[in-house]
């Protein structure tokens, strides 16, 4: 399908959101790095600055490997380490609980694809700064915050981690459904609704993707003989049960590996991979033997329908047009010859014409 898929849009936000979260974060450590070397604050400073230039070199990773997803990780990583060190710390007068709540953020959008293991790891930092502010060293590393205090950041940080979470749940849901819609649509749009087959887009693009050891190959056009009468005698809905039946019966008369195409209307094209012209002539025509003595359940008494078919060679993918174009013409020889029978290039196959039947 045309324009961008949604992995390549999901792609582009992780090297957005990891450029985004790189550069702004380590300009705003950097500051407030320095700005704690002025005050007198080397541990905090040491920090903040090492924080800093690990974002860069994580986003100069990202641009140079082009693994904005693996790095997204790291920066989560970082932003937890971060995050639990800010509340523990206290930052400058307790200050830096302020600041890791957009630090708890950035661990979750940068995070993870994974809802199950981001909702892990929210609740592992949720459970580290508990122990921090209430476990048994909290008296000698713990910022004095008083106990009041200590339960307002609990239940805040655990309210903002749980926003984040579901914020992520629910664009996680909607990019998962525009996956399966973006999948769906393009399988759509290489299907013939009416048969199931191939369409001509479908084809078009299968032969491109033919691989070259299947080559030479048979490309047979072929039509259903006198299918305006049938429209006209039984109606359009028995015209289009007689062509879901011809669909049908090719196949299952043609193997896996050959490709089939409802080209429009009531024209198919057919690939027989591998295949020398007498070959193709022969699976072809034992086809149109059996469809030409099948009865289809249609009238009061059933219904016999006959097809005509042009044959041409195919020796690689690049032939297609042209082929087609020479099948074409044997397809009109066909029909004029009397309808019900195969025509082939005389080029193409020394035999000549194999006899109608019936
Ligand atoms: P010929 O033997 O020369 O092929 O005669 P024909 O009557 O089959 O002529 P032609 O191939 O030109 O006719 C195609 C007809 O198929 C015209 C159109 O009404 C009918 N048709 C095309 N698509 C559909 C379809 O999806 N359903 C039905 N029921 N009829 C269709
Ligand atoms: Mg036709
Ligand atoms: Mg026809």
């Amino acid at each position: 399908m045309a324009g961008r898929t949604p992995e390549a849009i999901e792609a582009e936000r992780r090297v957005l959101l990891v450029s985004l979260f790189a550069t702004v974060g380590s300009t705003i450590l950097v500051i407030f790095g320095t700005l704690a070397v002025m005050a007198g604050r080397s541990g905090l400073a040491l920090v903040l600055l090492v924080t800093a230039v690990l974002c860069l070199a994580f986003m100069l990773y990202s641009r140079l490997t082009g693994r904005a997803r693996d790095v997204s990780y790291f920066l989560s990583a970082l932003a937890f380490l971060l995050g639990v060190f800010l509340i523990l710390h206290g930052g400058v007068e307790g200050t830096g609980v302020y600041f890791a709540f957009p630090v708890a953020i950035i661990m979750v959008m940068a995070g993870f694809t994974s809802v199950r293991f981001t909702m892990w790891i929210c609740a592992l930092f949720i459970a580290v700064v508990a122990l921090g502010l209430y476990g048994p060293y909290s008296q000698e590393w713990v910022y004095p915050y008083s106990l009041v205090e200590k339960s307002r950041i609990m239940v805040a940080l655990a309210a903002l981690v749980l926003l984040a979470v579901l914020a992520e749940w629910m664009r996680v849901r909607s990019y998962s459904a525009t996956v399966d819609t973006h999948e769906q649509l393009s399988v759509d749009a290489r299907r013939d609704p009416l048969t199931g087959l191939l369409n001509r887009r479908g084809f078009e693009e299968a032969i491109a993707e033919f691989s070259s050891e299947r080559f030479p190959a048979v490309l047979s056009l072929m039509d259903l003989d006198h299918f305006k009468t049938v429209n006209d005698l039984h109606g359009h809905e028995a015209g289009d049960e007689v062509i879901r039946a011809f669909a049908e019966h090719l196949r299952r008369n043609l193997k896996g590996r050959d490709l089939l195409c409802r080209w429009g209307g009531e024209e198919f094209v057919v690939l027989l991979g591998q295949a020398q012209p007498d070959e193709g002539w022969a699976v072809l025509d034992d086809i149109r033997r059996d469809f030409a003595g099948t009865r289809l359940p249609i009238g009061d008494n059933g219904l016999r329908v006959t097809f005509s078919a042009g044959l041409a060679c195919m020796c690689d993918a690049r032939d297609f047009e042209t082929a087609l174009a020479r099948a074409d013409q044997c397809l009109y020889r066909a029909k004029d010859a009397g309808r019900n029978r195969l025509q082939i290039a005389e080029t193409e196959y020394k035999q000549g014409v194999a006899e109608p039947v019936g």
